[in-house]
């Protein structure tokens, strides 16, 4: 692909040149530049997949230009295991997935491979044992529970991992989103109405759509945001029940209990850095870390068997309240968390 084929939505890419243009303008300085072999060393023309390679005019950043590339594709995949919290799946192993399967990946996209058969896996993988456990953590992360948002920001898209919560705040699937984003007459106005003008996170939630969808198809287990949003900082290990952990299993477990029965989620329980202005700072151990002394000079220090129990205690009350049809009450309930 040729940078002047790539589409540039939104400018994102006003601020690059072709690697090959950045040498002959001279931007690329002459003994950065193989002089028999231009087209590479340092700084080639090429990436591997045969795209040309593009540099921003400050020499800070370069990339390939086109968005499916299949290193970037490779990486992108390698940063979902991450985020999922898989060891033993590196970028290498994921780079070889891509490659073996780029040619019947109907997208184009790194998301695909979490819907493939064992079956379908690249010689270069089947019966390794990293392409076993590529198949065991594909089937286990498909069924894991999680909001849309949160979905989002797993899935190692480029410049969707972070702020993914204020990007699709209140929307719940694909097609909410989609429905908005004409509602507002495209993705620019969309982002902008929610604080977003970065013109590359533009770009990428533009060219991300479809890998959207095709994960909302594959994550089989997604649930609503909860009504009430409550912010809370976690420092150092917790324990529910005598039982260590981690930050992600600790928040899952508490947003499991954040619902009705009927499984209206009321509560969604966020962990957050703000530790000035989040409504707990949950610690086992007492510590000289700064979110603790932040927590018990605010008088919001709570242990997370402290924490679940308030949970399950607000959810009990709202429940009942509900059932006796006092709507408000259970508005008040909610809120006095
Ligand atoms: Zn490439």
């Amino acid at each position: 692909m040729k940078f002047s084929e790539l589409t540039n939505t939104y400018g994102a890419f006003d601020n690059f040149v072709t690697v090959r243009e950045a040498k002959e303008i001279g931007l690329i300085p002459a003994r950065y530049v193989d002089a028999d072999f231009p087209e590479d060393g340092i700084f080639p023309d090429k990436c591997v997949c045969g795209s040309e390679n593009i540099i921003t005019r400050d020499l800070k950043r370069a990339a390939c230009c086109n968005p499916r590339c299949k290193v970037k594709l490779g990486f992108a995949l390698s940063e979902l295991f991450s985020r999922f919290g898989t060891k033993g799946i590196g970028d290498q192993t994921c780079i070889k997935m891509i490659n073996g399967v780029y040619s019947r990946l109907r997208y184009k996209s790194h998301i695909e491979v979490l819907a493939l058969r064992y079956e379908d896996y690249p010689q270069s993988l089947y019966g390794t044992v990293a392409g076993q456990t590529m198949f065991h953590t594909c089937s286990r992360i498909r069924t894991q529970q999680m909001t849309f948002s949160g979905m989002i920001s797993m899935l190692g898209l480029p410049e969707l991992s972070t702020s993914t919560g204020v990007m699709f705040r209140g929307i719940n699937n694909a097609s909410q989103l989609i429905e908005r984003i004409k509602e507002c007459g495209g993705v620019a106005s969309f982002c902008s109405r929610r604080g977003i003008y970065d013109s590359e996170k533009l770009f990428w939630l533009y060219n991300s759509l479809t890998d959207i969808l095709l994960a909302e198809k594959i994550f089989s287990n997604l649930r609503k945001e909860g009504i009430r949003r409550i912010k809370i900082c976690i420092t150092g290990m917790v324990c529910v029940d005598g039982v260590h952990l981690t930050r992600t299993a600790f928040l899952n477990y508490c947003n499991s209990i954040a619902r009705y029965d009927n499984g209206v989620q009321i509560l969604e329980i966020e962990n957050t850095s703000a530790k000035e202005s989040c409504a707990y700072v949950v610690a086992d151990y007492p510590s000289n870390s700064s979110k603790y002394l932040a927590g018990k000079a605010r008088g919001v220090l709570i242990t997370a068997d402290d924490f679940v129990n308030k949970i399950k205690g607000v959810i009990t009350q709202c429940m009942e309240s509900e059932k006796k049809g006092y709507t408000a009450e259970t508005v008040a309930m909610m809120n006095s968390f």
